[in-house]
């Protein structure tokens, strides 16, 4: 087989990889958008916009994060796409929130068909078996692609301190040796970001129940997360999601949501239900919508920016109130190139007086994480993605896989046999 990184060797966003049997069998894993998100990637014979004939067989997505989904929607009608199910859904909720209604995979646009865990399907000559990754991602995949007497391992984005980490080393064991490794990196050079368990998350959350108040800044569609929430805070305080929040969890069974929990409310600012678009469409479907937050009780609440009028207005009723920011810290950087939702945490905390706590733990891949794959699938060459590769970073990488791990730029064509 050959392997082209179309996008991926030295940024984090826009993660594609083209692989071609020696048949001529070209299939495309994720088709995803930049994280600025600016300019959506165009491939000849891929991408709708051209008038040229399809070139691949098929667009495997490994799961619903933009960088590895946001441009599926855009690959020609007559060229399959390859998805989990619920993994779509949740993509095409969140585009609704976000109103790239463009983004979202529809069946009358796309060929879309479903994957399994742990099952084989054929795009043409080339064999691929999707297995479980441990993300912050619902449903992700690690892809085994197998074609020519020879097995490539794509592990997507993973790592193996969340709720599904207990079976990483199960599923590397049933896999074996591979002749390539494509693992991602993202966070290979930063010894110093918070690998908790998930599950240990739960102490930093118990020291919080003294608030009467807990505002909650936490991804959509991040389920470990909510349910980790909702099991630490449900029983002393009323568990509030937004509409975005609960609307995806209301896709999967037995995640906490307004409609199926009794002891769960959706909150819709007053502001936010005059939105038709997704507002007006959502609370037809949802049950226990409330427009006033419950001040006299203990709450908690997943708070988004659009509700910071909302919070303005009631700021005598904010009290004895903390802050919980439980995603990625760069997105509240200073050298993050949108400010919005920095100088919206920045008023929680400074004007409403809300107690700070940070309490997050990567989706990514430890370096321990990164050993442990490579002691379990003992690659015999590597390629690493999904990467600034910073100078620490390319050094760290290249003491770990010495002279198997394949240098390249995007664009390179690699052949497996060494051609
Ligand atoms: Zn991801
Ligand atoms: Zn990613």
């Amino acid at each position: 087989m050959e392997v082209r990184i179309i996008k991926g060797a030295n940024q984090i966003g826009g993660c594609i990889t083209e692989i071609t049997s020696s048949k001529g069998t070209k299939i495309i894993i994720d088709y995803g958008d930049n994280l600025d998100d600016k300019e959506q990637i165009i491939i000849p014979g891929l991408t709708k916009n051209d008038d040229l004939k399809p070139s691949y067989d098929g667009v495997i997505i490994t799961h619903s994060h933009k960088d590895h989904i946001g441009c599926a929607s855009l690959v020609k009608k007559d060229i399959p796409i390859y998805v989990n199910k619920e993994g779509m859904e949740i993509h095409n909720n969140l585009c609704y929130f976000t109103r790239e209604y463009k983004k979202v995979l529809r069946e009358k646009d796309n060929t879309i068909k479903y994957f399994e865990f742990e099952k084989s399907f054929f795009i043409k000559d080339i064999k691929i078996t999707t297995f479980i990754a441990d993300h912050s991602s619902y449903n992700s995949a690690m892809l085994l692609i197998e074609a020519d007497d020879e097995k490539i391992l794509h592990t997507g984005d993973y790592r193996n301190h969340g709720k599904k980490g207990c079976l990483f080393n199960k599923i590397l064991n049933e896999i074996g040796k591979v002749d390539l490794l494509i693992t991602e990196g993202t966070t290979i050079g930063s010894s110093k970001r918070n690998f908790k368990k998930e599950k240990d998350l739960t102490e930093d959350f118990q020291e919080l129940n003294k608030y009467d108040q807990i505002y909650v800044m936490c991804s959509s569609t991040n389920i470990d997360r909510i349910v980790n929430l909702y099991k630490n805070f449900s029983k002393t305080h009323l568990f509030v999601m937004d509409m975005c929040m609960n609307s995806t969890a209301s896709l999967l069974k037995k995640i906490p949501n307004s409609n199926t929990f009794s002891n769960v409310y959706t909150f819709v600012s007053p502001n936010q239900k005059k939105i038709d678009e997704p507002y007006g469409r959502y609370i037809k479907h949802t049950k226990k919508v409330i427009y006033e937050l419950p001040f006299n009780e203990k709450f908690v609440v997943s708070i988004k920016q659009s509700m910071g009028d909302y919070l303005k207005d009631h700021k005598e009723n904010i009290k004895n109130a903390c802050l919980i920011y439980s995603m990625w810290d760069g997105y509240i950087r200073d050298d993050w190139p949108d400010s919005k939702l920095r100088e919206f945490k920045n008023y929680l905390v400074n004007e409403l007086h809300m107690n700070y706590f940070p309490i997050h733990t990567s989706g990514h891949a430890s370096l321990e994480a990164i050993k442990t794959l490579d002691k379990l699938v003992n690659p015999s060459k590597v390629i690493i993605i999904h990467t600034e590769k910073s100078d620490e970073e390319a050094k760290i990488e290249k003491e770990l896989f010495k002279d198997r791990l394949l240098e390249f730029t995007d664009g390179d064509i690699i052949n497996l046999k060494g051609e």
